[in-house]
């Protein structure tokens, strides 16, 4: 990381729109729904705009093959996978170097929340499918999973809510599309927080950022996942809110 400022880094002081109209803080249009797969045991659906991640549950269920089970807690599984058509140009099925890496630091992070020691001997399967990618997909299918793991009733110390923020054209946004993904100066980075103890669960970044960007991105991405968690939380009431019940489970899965 260097610590020299980029040129254009006070720009984002601006409120110039970007590329499809958003300011630097906007997300793109986001919907959430729990309990879109009716044969799992949680599901969840999430879309950032274009970018749209089915993630579902299986579990706790007894460990198969039995000798990999873990006599201390349950082995969670995590498989992120993108569907060839999810991406302009036909992508080869099945996983790859890319979807390993991102199966493993989604994993790394739920693994943090979920309270595995419940169910010695078990696994836990989280399947996490990418109907169309635009960039921030795996914050997408981590936002899904943690929803997906709640809908099946897996208990978790808080919920993971994530959001990829970064370095566009000059300025520090929140939500990047691929399109900015792809600009010159463009840097990505994907962070998830939980959300009562605001631990980072995921934080990845693939380019040079000085110091004063990097706290910038941490900040938005900070704000950010408090209003995803928020989105969360009213999925979840959505479908577990009884006609004119009182439910207060801020900070409480
Ligand atoms: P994320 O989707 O979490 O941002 P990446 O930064 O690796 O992860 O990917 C950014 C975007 O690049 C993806 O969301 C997708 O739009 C595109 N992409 C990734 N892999 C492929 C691929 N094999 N073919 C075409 N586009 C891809």
């Amino acid at each position: 990381m260097s610590d020299k400022p980029s040129k254009d880094f006070h720009e984002n002081i601006t409120d110039r729109l970007r590329p499809d109209g958003r300011k630097p803080d906007d997300f793109r249009p986001i919907r959430i729904e729990v309990g879109v797969i009716k044969r799992a045991d949680g599901s969840a659906y999430v879309e950032f705009g274009k970018t749209r991640v089915v993630a579902a549950v299986y579990g706790p269920e007894p460990m198969h093959p039995r000798h990999l089970a873990d006599p201390e807690k349950a082995v969670l599984i995590c498989r992120y996978n993108m569907l060839p058509f999810s991406v302009e140009e036909r992508k080869k099925p099945g996983p790859d170097r890319r979807s390993i890496e991102i199966s493993k630091v989604v994993k790394d992070a739920l693994s943090t929340v979920v309270v595995l020691e419940e169910f010695p001997k078990c696994m836990i399967s989280v399947d996490m499918v990418v109907l169309e990618a635009d960039a921030g997909t795996r914050v997408a299918a981590l936002t899904a999973a943690s929803l997906a793991l709640a809908d099946a009733g897996i208990p978790m110390r808080e919920m993971i809510s994530a959001i990829a923020c970064g370095r566009a054209n000059g300025q520090i946004v929140v939500d990047l599309t691929k399109e900015e993904e792809d600009a010159e100066d463009a840097v990505d980075v994907p962070v998830a927080m939980s959300s009562l103890t605001k631990r980072i669960s995921l934080l990845q970044m693939d380019g040079d950022l000085t110091i004063e960007e990097f706290e910038a991105i941490l900040d938005k991405a900070s704000k950010s996942c408090v209003k995803i968690h928020a989105m969360q939380r009213d999925a979840l009431l959505k479908k577990y809110k009884k006609e004119g019940e009182e439910v207060d489970i801020d900070g409480e899965y």
